[in-house]
């Protein structure tokens, strides 16, 4: 039996989305590709409210996060830390050989725009690094006010991980100063793994231009150059799922709406927030819930496993604690094309089984 995903990536795709990859293979160097990557940067570009460069890459996620490390940072960085993925990006940056300082939390916590300003008042940072959305903790950090934050250090790129929030949640990426806004395809956007897109801007393609340690396959300006060109890959990209995307981008813009969809997570949040307090508590502080998970502390001690074991038998699956979380929590995705029922549907399984 197929078991919905109801974890934080990857998430359910809907079998329209599945056919929409089921059509004769063209060249990577044809001008369908073109007409293709033309269309899917635009709709991107309407989803991210911005007119920077959009960057299609055929790698997941953490692709882009090494991209940002290499042709963003010039001498020395700031990494801001609440959870295992920020930990991981300056794990990325210290192994790309990069000068950078750490700003830790601690996981559960979020931070604020103020914090990472006290720091940048240094001088001593011309990049910083916040994760929007922190998928092993269940935070969401406060990118509108550090965007704006970021106007008082026009010197200073501003990288962004939005793999866990992108397409569920608002992301004003000119309006809040963001240089480079990632994510990859399969968590939000309700799209296989495989793909992974950013938002660049003007002076983060300059700061690149001026690097030469960016390696091959991931410098801003190769995509740039083939961009140019013709609208198309550096190198043969995964077009099975840019098609994939092309189509889920009409979906989300001329379906169901932008703006609904970011509802539709609130909503889904709201129904497992007001659970989690009824039934346990919230590992993440309560002012930096995230929208599209929910990390739920055990405080009933059940046995995550056990329960999921059960829910297999019912066709679902959640996530365990992340890493040392394990057991200690457990994690309700409600992002991509869930909907508010079927969340319903799953909380009422819960409740069955742990009665
Ligand atoms: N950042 C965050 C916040 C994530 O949730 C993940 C994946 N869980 C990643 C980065 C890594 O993404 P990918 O697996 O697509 O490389």
């Amino acid at each position: 039996m197929h078991k919905k995903l109801f974890i934080p990536g990857p998430t359910e795709v809907r079998e329209d989305v599945r056919e929409a990859m089921n059509f004769p293979m063209f060249g990577h160097r044809m001008p369908e590709t073109s007409k293709l990557m033309g269309e899917v940067g635009e709709k991107l570009q309407k989803l991210l409210y911005t007119n920077n460069f959009i960057v299609i890459s055929t790698s997941s996620g953490t692709g882009l996060m090494e991209a940002c490390s290499r042709n963003c940072i010039k001498d020395k960085a700031l990494h801001v830390t609440c959870g295992s993925f920020s930990e991981r990006w300056a794990k990325i940056s210290k192994a790309c050989n990069k000068d950078i300082d750490i700003l830790e939390y601690e996981w559960g916590r979020g931070i604020p725009a103020s914090d990472i300003e006290e720091k940048l008042k240094t001088g001593k940072y011309d990049t910083v690094f916040v994760t929007h959305n922190e998928t092993s903790t269940g935070v969401m950090n406060p990118l509108k006010d550090t965007g704006e934050m970021m106007k008082n250090y026009p010197d200073v790129l501003l990288c962004v991980d939005a793999v866990s929030s992108m397409a569920g949640v608002e992301i004003r990426t000119d309006d809040w100063n963001i240089d480079v806004v990632l994510a990859s395809v399969q968590k939000a956007f309700a799209l296989p793994p495989g793909l992974a897109i950013a938002a660049v801007s003007a002076k983060a393609m300059k700061r690149s231009a001026e690097l030469d340690d960016k390696g091959y396959y991931f410098d801003f300006h190769a995509f740039k150059k083939y961009w140019d060109k013709a609208k198309q890959p550096p190198t043969t990209g995964c077009l099975n799922l840019i098609v994939a995307l092309n189509y889920q981008l009409d979906k989300i813009i001329n379906e169901e709406g932008i703006e609904n969809r970011f509802k539709r997570h609130e909503e889904m949040a709201g129904i497992v927030q007001d659970w989690t307090r009824k039934n346990f508590d919230f590992f993440a502080d309560e002012n930096y819930l995230s929208p599209t998970v929910t990390c739920i502390k055990n405080t009933r001690a059940i046995s995550v496993t056990g329960l999921n074991e059960e829910l297999a038998k019912r066709g679902a699956v959640i996530s365990n604690g992340y890493g040392s979380l394990k057991e200690k929590t457990f994690r309700i995705a409600h992002m991509g094309d869930i909907t508010p029922d079927e969340i319903k549907w799953l909380l009422g399984e819960i409740d069955d089984i742990i009665a």
